[in-house]
């Protein structure tokens, strides 16, 4: 677990100013859920604290880190994305262990060990010799998280994972993705463009707009507004 710390983060592409002095501290453990409609900035952010992409000015750290001087694989980061691409010639289990593997790190036992246990948190121990296709829209999406969760990170960043399902998947996938957060403990930024969503996830909002940081508070403040 660590705190991710933005300080008067700046992101310019060529003309465009993407994000715009942001100051925002995640708690160490802390499920904040970055919201804004789309173009604010959303993506530009959490690529830069997953060091995918540069600051332009000011700094992000993450626990005793500063993002930039850290080579990305030494980055204890996880990212689930919305477009989740498994691969198709591997069952679940090779999904889920295929980072482990090429980060050379762990032995075969440790590896069937983690992956074990990220899919009894997932509820998907039965699916772990099964290939991609056999399974449905939020079973792969299951799989993708494992594929996170199996590394461990202190630190987890998620694009819009759930946009790609349906509407009643992702209501239960929402309540799914708290309870595993919650058990993990693992400071989380969640990052979308669906109000509903942010409003019934995390525990803490941030709202972007147009680059600019305009709120930072708990869902029960926002709804008054
Ligand atoms: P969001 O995730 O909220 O939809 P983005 O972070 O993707 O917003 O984009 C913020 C702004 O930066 C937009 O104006 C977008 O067009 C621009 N942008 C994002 N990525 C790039 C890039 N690689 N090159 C140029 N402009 C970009
Ligand atoms: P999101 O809304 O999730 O950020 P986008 O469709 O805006 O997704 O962006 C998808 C990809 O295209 C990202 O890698 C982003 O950096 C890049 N991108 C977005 N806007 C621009 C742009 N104006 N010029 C170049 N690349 C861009």
């Amino acid at each position: 677990m660590s705190e991710v710390r933005l300080s008067d983060v700046t992101k310019v592409y060529d003309d465009i100013l993407a994000v715009e002095e942001i100051d925002l501290t995640v708690r160490d453990g802390e499920f904040l859920v970055l919201v804004g409609p789309s173009g604010c900035g959303k993506s530009t952010t959490l690529r830069m604290i997953a060091g995918l992409e540069t600051v332009t000015a000011g700094e992000i750290g993450i626990g005793d880190q500063v993002v930039n001087e850290v080579r990305p694989q030494e980055r204890d980061i996880a990212m689930v994305f919305q477009n989740y691409a498994l691969y198709p010639h591997m069952t679940v289990r090779e999904n889920m262990a295929f980072g482990l593997k090429l980060a050379d790190d762990f032995d075969e036992a440790e590896i069937d060990t983690r992956v074990e246990e990220a899919a009894a948190l997932l509820e998907i121990p039965e699916l772990l010799d099964q290939y991609p296709k056999q399974l449905s829209g939020g079973q792969q999406q299951r799989v993708a998280l494992g594929r996170a969760i199996v590394r461990d990170p202190d630190v987890f960043l998620m694009d819009e994972p759930l946009s790609n399902l349906d509407a009643k998947l992702r209501t239960q996938m929402r309540t799914e993705l708290q309870r595993i957060q919650e058990e993990l403990g693992v400071t989380t930024i969640y990052v979308t463009h669906d109000q509903t969503e942010a409003m019934t996830m995390g525990d803490r909002i941030a709202i972007l707009n147009e680059g600019q940081l305009q709120q930072v508070a708990r869902p029960e403040v926002c709804y008054d507004r």
